[in-house]
């Protein structure tokens, strides 16, 4: 009886589990396709130039508590979040476990989620289950907590989703500017007691959907819609729980110990080389600002240096300056010549990107500050 009852409530809670993110597939395709187009045309030759190898994603995570034990720990959170960062760089301890037909084809997305400046928010709510509905959650106005910029930053949200969801991620496209992040129970923070999901892998799963990945069945129950990554076997349904290996549908061995899949956290070990793929090309579409940082390890947080990158350089006339993460301050920004002598001073806030003519300046070296940083730049 105990069996059925699990079986049976972990049905349901699957299927309510990602309900929310499921809407306006057909309309997400087309707009990947109009967004990366304008990107790389607008800004190609930037992005040639600074694009980093590992993607950096400032991160806020907001703890919406109702009864105290929702107020879960600082330490809870970094243990998620190496947890995380882990499976984001294929360094998940039991990614062993992988199946030898598809260990070639594990990817590593080279993605590094890391936690800014005072982006642990601690919030008490009197909406008890505020996280069932998104429509709350992102709002300050009705017991929830507005989201930071979602341009600049990830949301995650660790509140009380309700009985039947474990939490849910939304894709980029699906809903506004205001309602975009993930937002995940906090019984299912970092390494816990669930009898299903005990090592954090259901915000794992969650971020897959925000940054773009379907489930690898396609929700349909079929075998003839497919989650359009090439190196995911074409599956009929979800798997639940721990199952054997191998199993069949659609002809092909399914590879339900893909994080994509609902199989309990200690039976999903990987993302694939496509999978990975497809969520760095969602970044770039859809957050193109986080593919400029250089520093690995969250290093841009532990200093107060601002990261900000000038183009082009050298320079003739215009010179653009970006500042991917300037909405939580102000900056002064200023340029002086070799001689000290300053000729240009302004501050700016909440500005990404600012020009500034140069034009009038003589032939030389000029150095550009930035808060507390410089760089050289020449004129020619
Ligand atoms: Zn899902």
């Amino acid at each position: 009886m105990k069996t059925i009852y699990m079986l049976l409530f972990t049905t349901i809670s699957f299927s309510l589990k990602c309900q929310i993110i499921e809407t306006q597939k057909c309309k997400n395709e087309n707009n990947i396709a109009i967004s990366e187009q304008e990107l790389y045309s607008s800004d190609k030759e930037f992005q040639e130039k600074y694009r980093a190898s590992q993607i950096i994603i400032p991160t806020v995570i907001h703890v919406l508590w109702y009864t105290y034990d929702e107020n879960i720990t600082d330490e809870k959170i970094f243990e998620q979040l190496d947890e995380l960062n882990n499976c984001f760089n294929a360094t998940n301890n039991d990614i062993q476990n992988v199946p030898n037909e598809f260990k070639k084809r594990i990817g590593n997305a080279n993605i590094t989620f890391c936690i800014v400046p005072n982006g642990i928010i601690r919030k008490q709510t009197f909406v008890n289950e505020i996280g069932i509905k998104d429509s709350d959650v992102f709002f300050s106005n009705n017991g929830g907590d507005d989201a930071w910029n979602t341009d600049s930053f990830c949301n995650i949200y660790i509140t009380n989703t309700g009985k039947y969801i474990a939490g849910y991620g939304i894709y980029p496209w699906a809903k506004t500017k205001q309602v975009n992040g993930i937002v995940v129970h906090p019984k299912y923070i970092g390494i816990n007691t669930n009898t299903h999901f005990n090592l954090g892998r259901i915000l794992v799963h969650e971020m897959g959907h925000y940054l773009g990945l379907y489930h690898t069945w396609k929700d349909d129950n079929d075998c003839n819609t497919d989650d359009g990554i090439e190196d995911t076997p074409i599956q009929e349904h979800a798997y639940y729980n721990k199952p054997f290996y191998p199993q069949n549908s659609c002809g092909t061995s399914n590879m339900f110990m893909n994080f994509m899949d609902y199989v309990d956290d200690n039976s999903m070990y990987f993302f694939t080389q496509k999978q990975t793929e497809k969520m760095q090309k969602t970044v770039s579409t859809e957050y193109p600002n986080w593919l400029f940082n250089k520093l690995d390890n969250c290093a841009l947080y532990s200093s107060n240096k601002i990261p900000f990158y000038v183009f082009p350089n050298p320079v003739s006339d215009i010179l653009e300056i970006k500042i991917p993460y300037s909405s939580f301050r102000i900056i002064d920004i200023s340029i002086h010549d070799i001689t000290g002598k300053i000729l240009f001073m302004q501050n700016e806030n909440n500005v990404e990107k600012i020009k500034i003519n140069v034009q009038n300046f003589t032939k030389g070296i000029y150095f550009l500050t930035v808060g507390n940083t410089s760089q050289k730049f020449i004129k020619y």
